[in-house]
């Protein structure tokens, strides 16, 4: 008989707290299980509150959108992606994002509204119609909050302050995890039928960042090293509007409106880069590499790396109540007055379009191990995501996967694991904290990350070349090898935030070189993967996902086709 091992158990875990993850849990519970999310922030604390401009659905409720489909938002979302998404899932994503934004309203989402009492809609980059779907510029915040809600109301168990350390797979199988309670400072294993990972994006790598603090590619790099593939990685988005030194995100939906780009001679430049008729309402790839092009040749205002964002015809009222987060954070961060002046802005790493790879059901290679939100490549935004398809994609994706979940234990559950192998899981952390706080070398975390910024931003951002992206491999390996001096100087278990920073770089160290590797190989241009010496999309040759694994600790690549359906393959054109 196995001796008493205390482990907790659920049938369903799922790993973050934004909204991917409490749509999944809410979606698993109602089919009748017992779930439980694990986050290592409270839920309203997770990067999703920080979403701003709105969630996409074709309502056709705008007066110029009345001809808007969920065909019309498949096509504009394939053609923003550069035909680097697959079909089946771009489609099945368009006409689910319908039912599933109504049933947001029907919880009660706070969303901005038109005078006749429907959903208001604004203009985003690349969509043919105003089709995104808004509360003022503080939709993450209302959406979570809405979620929140409907998680408080159905009693779903969630432990928050847990930092989950490794999925735990056996034989193909997903077993559980294993996770450390920041307040108790302990380790312990978690006991699952089928696990969910919402773990969110990666993009802290970068100096220059949108993201919140927390969004520190774990989950992803925790997958990577249970062996599943990384889909894409070398797709950086790069959002065109930050605000200046301090890479806030001012939302799309500004220039959706009508808010201009300036350069130095105060012209309005984006139509040397794409039609008049479009100007700032091309995608994100295009604008950040137009604002990029503009500074690089001496036309950022005062010759310095910025322009500017102007929104002063708008008037105080309209800014004040359809902007009030871009209006604070100038006021508040820069003290400047968009009613008054125009906004110093450049672009910086916002999202990430690549993530662990799986299907539009949300499945993975490991049975029992489902992925949704940031951290998962379905992939519906190929080479470059259009504005407000994130937020959707976290609703129906995160959907998706509580009930594929559900499905997955209802149709043969798996057979249960004796406690071994949770006990062997938790050895090995307690091995690995061990073995970090023993080390007695004097690399600096911080100086570590710090270097590491300084190559991704200067050789692996948003112009790309072979020479650059050679270096930046040969760097981040050798910071892999400084990384092995490196010690957290408190040796504390209690909310040892030296320690998860520590383990963090680790992860943002294995990740670059997946990005690294995929961009250098990939010899063409496509989305946001500008390369300088292959400035042409490539068909022929790069019609192909990348992917990526982890084999005895070496990062190998290799390519799979792209789903094309009716939609087909076309020109790029705005
Ligand atoms: C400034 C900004 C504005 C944006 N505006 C928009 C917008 O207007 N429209 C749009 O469509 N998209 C927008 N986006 C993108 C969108 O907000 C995100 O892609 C989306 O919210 C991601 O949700 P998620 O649930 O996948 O992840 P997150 O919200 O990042 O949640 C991840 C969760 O995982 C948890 N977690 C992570 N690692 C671990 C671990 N190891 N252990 C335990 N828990 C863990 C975290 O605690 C968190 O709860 C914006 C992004 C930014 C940065």
């Amino acid at each position: 008989m196995e001796e008493e091992f205390s482990v907790f158990s659920h049938d369903i875990v799922v790993v973050g707290g934004g909204l991917a993850g409490l749509r999944a849990a809410i979606e698993a519970h109602d089919c009748g299980f017992d779930v439980a999310v694990v986050s290592k922030v409270h839920p309203l604390r997770s990067h999703s509150v920080m979403a701003q401009g709105g969630i996409n659905a074709s309502l056709a409720n705008h007066p110029e959108g009345k001809e808007d489909n969920w065909e019309k938002h498949a096509f504009d979302t394939i053609k923003g992606s550069d035909f680097l998404a697959d079909q089946d899932a771009v489609e099945t994503f368009a006409k689910e994002a319908l039912v599933n934004l109504y049933e947001l309203e029907h919880w009660g989402c706070p969303f901005s509204r038109f005078p006749n009492g429907k959903i208001a809609q604004r203009p985003f980059g690349g969509a043919g119609f105003p089709r995104t779907c808004f509360g003022a510029d503080k939709t993450g915040l209302y959406l979570i909050n809405t979620l929140y809600e409907q998680t408080i109301k159905r009693n779903i168990k969630i432990y928050e302050e847990w930092v989950v350390l490794e999925l735990i797979v056996e034989d193909q199988t997903c077993r559980g995890i294993v996770a450390y309670s920041l307040p108790e400072g302990e380790l312990e294993a978690f006991k699952a039928k089928a696990v969910i990972f919402c773990t969110g994006g990666n993009l802290r790598i970068y100096p220059k960042s949108s993201n919140s603090i927390t969004s520190t590619a774990s989950g992803v790099v925790m997958a990577f090293r249970a062996g599943l593939p990384l889909k894409d990685m070398e797709f950086v988005q790069f959002h065109p509007t930050t605000l200046y030194g301090l890479n806030l995100t001012l939302t799309e939906g500004a220039r959706g409106e009508g808010a201009y780009l300036l350069n130095d001679l105060g012209e309005r430049f984006m139509s040397r880069y794409v039609s008049e008729a479009i100007m700032e309402k091309a995608p994100r790839d295009i604008t950040s590499r137009a604002i990029q092009t503009e500074i690089n040749e001496g036309r950022g205002v005062g010759g310095k790396d910025y322009i500017y964002l102007d929104m002063r015809h708008f008037g105080a009222n309209t800014i004040k109540k359809r902007f009030p987060g871009i209006y604070e954070a100038c006021m508040e961060f820069r003290g400047i007055n968009p009613v008054k002046e125009p906004i110093p802005i450049q672009p910086a790493a916002h999202w990430s379009m690549g993530g662990i790879d799986c299907d539009y059901n949300t499945d993975t290679e490991v049975n029992g191990f489902f992925v949704a939100g940031e951290c998962a490549c379905v992939s519906i935004h190929g080479a470059n995501r259009l504005g407000g398809n994130s937020l959707m994609e976290t609703i129906v994706f995160g959907r998706r996967a509580g009930r594929r979940t559900s499905e997955y234990i209802a149709n043969g559950r798996p057979k249960s694991a004796g406690n071994g192998i949770y006990r062997e899981a938790l050895l090995k952390q307690e091995m690995r904290f061990q073995g970090i706080f023993e080390r007695t070398g004097t690399e600096s975390p911080y100086k570590i990350k710090s270097e590491l910024g300084t190559i991704m931003d200067t050789r692996v951002g948003i112009f790309r070349e072979e020479q650059d992206l050679r270096q930046a491999l040969n760097e981040i390996r050798e910071l892999q090898k400084r990384y092995e001096d490196v010690r957290p100087p408190y040796k504390g278990r209690r909310y040892n935030y030296d320690l998860l920073w520590h383990l963090d770089i680790e992860g943002f160290l294995t990740i670059s070189e997946v990005i690294v590797m995929g961009a250098l190989n990939r010899q063409e241009s496509r989305g946001s993967h500008a390369r300088l010496d292959y400035k042409e999309r490539d068909d022929k040759n790069w019609l192909k996902h990348t992917v990526a694994r982890l084999i005895d600790g070496e990062v190998i690549l290799s390519y799979k086709p792209v789903t094309i359906t009716k939609f087909g393959i076309g020109k790029r054109e705005y």
